[in-house]
């Protein structure tokens, strides 16, 4: 049997959306429905919620030499994991498992013994250490739907997901993940199955494990769906899909119904955390529809992002925020215009991997905003051999997306007039036009957020905006 691409469906649910026993069970009757209608689903899955934050305190504990700390954080999520299994699976099943789950902890155990032995953490021994959280997440799902009727078969994403050896955020390989998973994936899917993998995690070609950097399960979503030519990507997270503002901000955050790929992508690049910014990138290579889904609310309709923006009202789509990044303000009277000069400042951001959000420059200086990362110190002390350089920590990154941005006059003002309160630096218009964004200090951020939210979501366009909880909300009123 061969399977049509348009039947294929790539399934990537959360760590929210696998977090206990309930949240699995969901997830199970969510692939169900699709099997239903006569979809075959590749499943990727993230560690449950938490886990990697708590697999990299086991790491970085056993890294200061802390044995008996990282073994207590391991201990409890060797608890977490069986319980949830337990609850899950019974009988035979469950017997079947617990010893592959017990083997897994023994070895992340042994490792976290070795890591505090030498009392170095080494990147390439952190990615394996945080690797088990996918790794076992996978395992209970795959095992949970092969009990629950929906034939799960478990991958080891790392034998599929080919990428450099560029630790803690690797650089997919995607011919090589497209061979992959031609020869190990589509093989079950083919079988009737429901190949289950866990996301985030790969390796390199000689097979050492690597991850994509944090969120990443949405990229290796893509990457998969990519390489399968599917006819559809979910991600299946915790809010209706992609909103107006991060709900937690904004608890009157409306969701957008339709997004185009260049939106979504700059909002995820911007720090809206509801998609990993390089997940959109396969999907449009491939023209794959991707839409964002609630696991807790399965009918919503969710966001569809696609490959043009639909018509709206508002200038706006979404507002999103990113925080703990630092000025860097390197002043340079005579120095800034002469040949050579940008490149060679540019070249230390490249030589540390250190990515820049924003850039300004005035006649005798320029400031940068990029993420706060250990490295700082050593790029401006490379930096101060050939300028003087001033770093301003604390700050945040506030965008709001549209590709209506070009078609409205006068949203600067609008902008500026609603945050006319909190100290602005480094306003940009964005060179791609559907941006405009600026930093402020991180502790105006929320407050910045709501009130650009209150001035541009005042009046949505019902046709881009789901409305239907402010008119209940108003119609009470
Ligand atoms: P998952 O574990 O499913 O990958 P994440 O926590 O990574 O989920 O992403 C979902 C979260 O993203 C939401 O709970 C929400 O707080 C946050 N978020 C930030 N900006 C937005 C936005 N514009 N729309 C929706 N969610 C957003
Ligand atoms: N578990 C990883 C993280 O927490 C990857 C993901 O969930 O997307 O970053
Ligand atoms: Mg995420």
């Amino acid at each position: 049997m061969s399977t049509a691409r348009e039947q294929l469906v790539v399934m990537k649910f959360g760590g929210t959306s696998v977090e206990d026993a309930k949240a699995m069970e969901r997830t199970a009757a969510i692939v169900r429905g699709r099997r239903d209608k006569g979809l075959c689903a590749v499943v990727v899955v993230s560690a449950m919620a938490k886990v990697t934050d708590q697999l990299l305190a086991a790491a970085s504990a056993a890294g200061r030499g802390d044995k008996a700390g990282a073994l207590a954080i391991s201990a409890r999520l060797r608890h977490r994991h069986i319980d949830t299994a337990a609850e899950l699976l019974e009988g035979e099943q469950f017997t079947g498992l617990q010893p592959v789950l017990d083997q897994e902890f023994n070895a992340l155990d042994d490792l976290l013994r070795g890591i505090a032995a030498v009392g170095e953490l080494t990147p390439r021994t952190n990615d394996l250490v945080v690797s088990f959280g996918e790794r076992l997440s996978s395992r209970i799902v795959a095992e949970a739907f092969l009990q629950r009727g929906l034939n799960g078969a478990h991958v080891d994403a790392r034998t599929c997901i080919i990428t450099d050896s560029h630790y803690g955020k690797a650089v997919p390989q995607e011919s090589a993940i497209e061979a992959k998973l031609v020869e190990f994936v589509l093989p079950l899917v083919e079988a009737g199955k429901t190949p289950v993998m866990g996301g985030f995690i790969g390796s390199n070609v000689e097979g050492i494990t690597t991850t994509l950097g944090r969120g990443g399960s949405d990229y290796t979503a893509a990457l998969v769906g990519g390489g399968l030519h599917a006819g559809a990507i979910e991600i299946w997270t915790d809010v209706n899909g992609i909103m107006t503002t991060d709900p937690r901000i904004c608890p009157d955050a409306l969701r957008v119904k339709t997004i185009s790929f260049e939106e979504a992508a700059e909002l995820a690049y911007f720090g809206a955390k509801v998609l990993h910014p390089a997940t959109i990138l396969p999907a449009v290579q491939k023209s794959i529809p991707v839409w964002v889904l609630n696991s807790r609310n399965a009918e919503n309709e969710g966001t569809k992002i696609t490959a043009m923006a639909a018509k709206c009202a508002s200038p706006f789509k979404s507002i999103a925020a990113k925080k703990r990044l630092t000025i860097i303000d390197i002043v340079a009277s005579r120095m800034l215009m002469s040949h050579g000069y940008l490149k060679a400042v540019f070249d230390v951001f490249d030589k540390y991997k250190c990515a820049i959000d924003m850039v300004s420059t005035s006649e005798v200086s320029i400031s940068l905003s990029v993420d706060s990362n250990q490295q700082l110190p050593e790029i401006c002390a490379e930096l101060a051999k050939i300028a003087d350089v001033k770093m301003e920590g604390h700050k945040a990154l506030v965008c709001l997306v549209g590709e209506d941005i070009r078609g409205h006059n006068g949203i600067a003002g609008r902008v500026f007039s609603a945050v006319s309160h909190v100290n602005l630096r480094m306003i940009s218009q964005g060179a791609s036009e559907i941006n405009m964004s600026f930093m402020i200090d991180e502790e105006d951020v929320e407050e910045a957020v709501r009130s650009l939210h209150r001035v541009f979501f005042a009046d949505p366009d019902a046709s881009v905006f789901d409305v239907t909880a402010r008119v209940q909300v108003e119609s009470k009123a």
